[in-house]
This record gives C-alpha cells, structure tokens and sequence, in this order.
C-alpha cells in the first residue's frame, strides 16, 4: 500500500447508554450484566397495544448536557420518529429515534489539532438482544430473545467524515469518552456495551476532493479495535482499489480473532426506514432557561482543565494531557497540590504509580507522601511500597514509614565510607571514569545502590565525584 496516494477519509456514530435509573419510554430498570433474560420488562417495552411511552427526564438532560459539552445548537423543539425495524429483538416493529428534529446539531470536539464537526447528537432506544443457540449436526436450531436492554436510553453522537487516520479515530473516541465521563452523562464503558462506536471509513486519492466509497464497521468493543479495524480497512480498500476493483458500500463486521473486518450486509440496496413523527409522544419544547442552567451546571471540561494544568503548575504538556484527561487523577492532583505536595514531582509520580495501577490514594495522604520524597527522608522505591500499603492499609504515609523504620542515608561520612568500598570494588570503572570515561559512573552507582538500597542517590553520586576528581 502506498500511503502518499490515499487519503483515509474516516467519521463516527457513537452510541452511548447515558447514566439513568430507567429505561428511555417506561418505568423499567436498566438490568445489570448478569440480569436473567426478560426480567426488566413491562408493557410499554414489551411493545403490547394500547400503552403510551413517556420520555425519560434524565436522559433528556444527559444527551442535552452532552450536546452542550459539544458545542451543539440546540434547537427549541425537538421530536420523537418512527424507524421502522423488522426483527424480533424490538417487538414494536420500530424503534423509537429522532430523524428530523435531533435534540442537537452543529457542534465541534477538539481533538489534538483538530476540530471535529459533530453533525448532531439525538436520543432513541435501544434494542433487544437476540440469542441464537442449537446443534449444527441435527439441524436443530433455536433462536431466543432476551428484551432487558429493548428500551434502554441510548445517545446516537454523529460526527462529520472529518478524521484522517486511525490514531486520530481512537484519539477521537478516547476524548469522548473522558468528555462523558467528566460531565456524568455516561460511564462510557466500551466492554460493558455502554460505548459503541461506529466508524465509516473511505479513502480518496490525496488531489481529489470528493469522498470514496465508505465502509461501516461494527463490532468493535476496544480502542485497541477501533485502530485495528480502521487499519486493516484502509489496507483493504487501497489494495482493492490500486488492482483496479471497486469498495462496495456495505457494512462490515470487525472478526478481533482473525483481525480483519468482513462483510455483513450490503448498503446496495439503500435501506428505507421510512421514518415518522411517533404520534404518541407531542413534540418538546425545550425551555431556554432550562438550558441555561443545564449549560452552568457543566464542570470544567477536560481540553480547558488540561490547559489550566499545564500553565498553573507548569507542567510538561504530555504530563498536563495524561492527567488533564481523567477526572480523578485530576482531582487527585489538584488536592494533593492545595496540601502542599509539589506539582511537578505529583504530576509525574501520578502518571508513572497511580494511573497504571489505577490506584488511588487521598490527596492529603499522597501530599504527604511527596513532601517526605521531596525532603530526601525516604527512597523512591520506599515511596512506592509506602503508597501501595497506604492504599490496602488506610495507614498514614508517616505511620508506615515508621514501622519499616524507612529512612533515605543522607549522611555524608556514612555516604563516604560505602563510596570507597565501591571504588575499591571496582578499580577498572573507576580507572576509566578517571580516565575520561564518564558513562563508567553508571557501573558505580548501580554498585553503590546494591550495597546500599537506603542511599539518597543525588547525595551519594556528589561523594563518588568527589573521591574519584
Ligand atoms: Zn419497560
């Protein structure tokens, strides 16, 4: 594939369970996981005549908070469509969506340097799920369907074709996900189904300006996926195309075993759901001051958090990004920085300790763990065993460090006495190091930590310099 002659063209529909206690049109719960099948049913999700549904508040106001967060218009009315759908895990025989009047259009998210335009941001239903179990030898087929999740609130979140490579896909999604989860609109957990993203993918000779023929994948249940999919897509439709065949518009599912998507259903045939105005449910009028509200009511969004982060604390921009794009590190971070732990050495201890272990420690407790690091009492790999026991324990930092008896030598004539065994050890490093070989210091001090895990590094690596010029 030669990457200078295609341009990857790539947009995403993103389906995501807001945060609500019930369904979308009735009064069920939303069921955990492990629900047995058709136990969060009723009626109105059941889809049995002469019921009416009634839209779910908070999930209005999630997707309305969301589309704020995403610079959407929103428009003073806004209504409820008929899609028409023919399987049996929506027993209606329609889904309940939004098609002309969304809840929100026109917004943007930024995304590294790009701003990605959001075309809009609706509300609809979700569906039921259908089980297909039995016996490939006897023919003895079974189909069942389980409609706990038919009726769950859903946000359908649109962007724009305005991506342009599979990092920035991920990039994409990723910043998504931390928007809904720092405005409480949704937990956003792709593996528990609670994300679901859709990217279409073409691609385009690099002078030309119109769009190629696009793929829709699906499946996809991991930002790992999402870049592997778009990936492997891209390879596929350039090959095709540069040995003279054609992309047929269809969708195609992502196979993460085999890696490679597949085709699922041809777009051929463009599918007519001949959409229209649910006539039980009258068109909302959505109260300009209640938007105002909704508008105040929205926390620091992660792109200006970051941004503060990196410029208050002055923070390496790569620091300020890792923590600026999750909410309780940030939290953490701010709390520990207000209780006097300094910033840059937090920051990066949150980065390299809290975050890939994903776990968290007080502010107060973490800022006194990073004064007694600061002052040079304790070592770092002291410090990571004192914050791995303060997190089981609950203990103070102060308290374990007394127990273990931690303390960091810091004493120079302690410090001299371990430098000399170390030079005696090693008269070949030392004489090269005399000699002019600066790189023999690192033999030296790995040495000098070995017989002396408890030496304050910087203090100890002076006293080495001292005994060796
Ligand atoms: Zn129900």
């Amino acid at each position: 594939m030669s990457d200078h002659r295609w341009e990857v063209v790539i947009g995403m529909e993103v389906h995501v369970q807001p945060k609500t206690l019930s369904k979308m049109f009735c009064g069920c719960g939303i069921a955990p996981l492990n629900a047995a099948p058709n136990t969060y049913v009723c009626e109105v999700c059941l889809g049995l005549p002469g019921v009416l549904p009634v839209p779910n508040e908070a999930a209005v106001e999630a997707c309305l908070k969301t589309a704020l967060a995403l610079n959407c218009e929103i428009p003073r009315h806004t209504k409820f469509d008929r899609k028409n759908y023919m399987y049996p895990d929506l027993p209606k025989g329609y889904q309940i969506s939004q098609y002309d009047l969304p809840m929100s259009v026109k917004g943007y998210l930024e995304v590294g340097t790009r701003k990605v335009r959001i075309r809009r941001v609706h509300l609809e239903e979700d569906t039921g799920k259908l089980i297909h179990a039995g016996d490939r030898l006897h023919k003895a087929w079974e189909s069942y369907v389980d409609l706990n999740r038919a009726g769950v609130p859903l946000m359908e979140i649109v962007s724009e074709p305005d991506l342009r490579s599979a990092d920035e896909a991920r990039d994409y999604a990723m910043e998504l996900r931390t928007l809904l989860r720092t405005i409480g609109a949704s937990e956003a957990d792709m593996e528990k189904g609670q994300m679901r993203v859709e990217p279409n993918v073409s691609i385009r000779r690099n002078d030309t300006e119109g769009l190629g023929v696009k793929t829709e994948l699906k499946n996809i249940n991991s930002f790992r996926a999402l870049h592997r999919a778009i990936s492997f897509e891209v390879a596929r439709q350039s090959e095709l195309l540069e040995s003279g065949g054609v992309v047929v518009q269809e969708t195609r599912g992502w196979s993460e075993a085999e890696g490679r998507t597949f085709s699922q259903r041809s777009k051929e045939f463009a599918e007519d759901y001949r959409y229209f105005p649910e006539p039980d449910i009258p068109p909302l009028e959505l109260d300009r001051e209640w938007i105002a509200q909704l508008r105040l009511s929205l926390p620091e969004l992660p792109s200006v958090r970051r941004g503060r982060l990196a410029e208050k604390h002055r923070l390496p921009v790569a620091v300020a990004e890792a923590i600026g794009g999750d909410r309780e590190l940030a939290d953490l971070f701010e709390m520990a920085v207000e209780r006097g732990a300094p910033a840059v050495a937090t920051a990066n201890w949150i980065v390299n300790e809290v975050a890939p272990s994903g776990k968290l420690l007080a502010g107060e407790s973490l800022a006194a763990l990073m004064k007694l690091v600061e002052g040079g009492s304790i070592t770092r790999d002291q410090a990571r065993e004192t914050y791995f026991e303060a997190v089981e324990t609950g203990h103070t930092p102060a308290e374990i460090v007394t127990e273990h008896g931690f303390t960091q030598v810091s004493d120079e004539a302690q410090l001299r006495v371990i430098a000399e065994a170390v030079i005696d050890a090693n008269p070949k490093a030392a004489g090269d190091y005399r000699a002019g070989k600066k790189q023999a210091m690192q033999a030296l001090m790995a040495d000098l930590r070995k017989r002396a895990p408890q030496a304050n590094p910087k203090l100890a690596n002076e006293v080495l310099l001292k005994l060796l010029g």
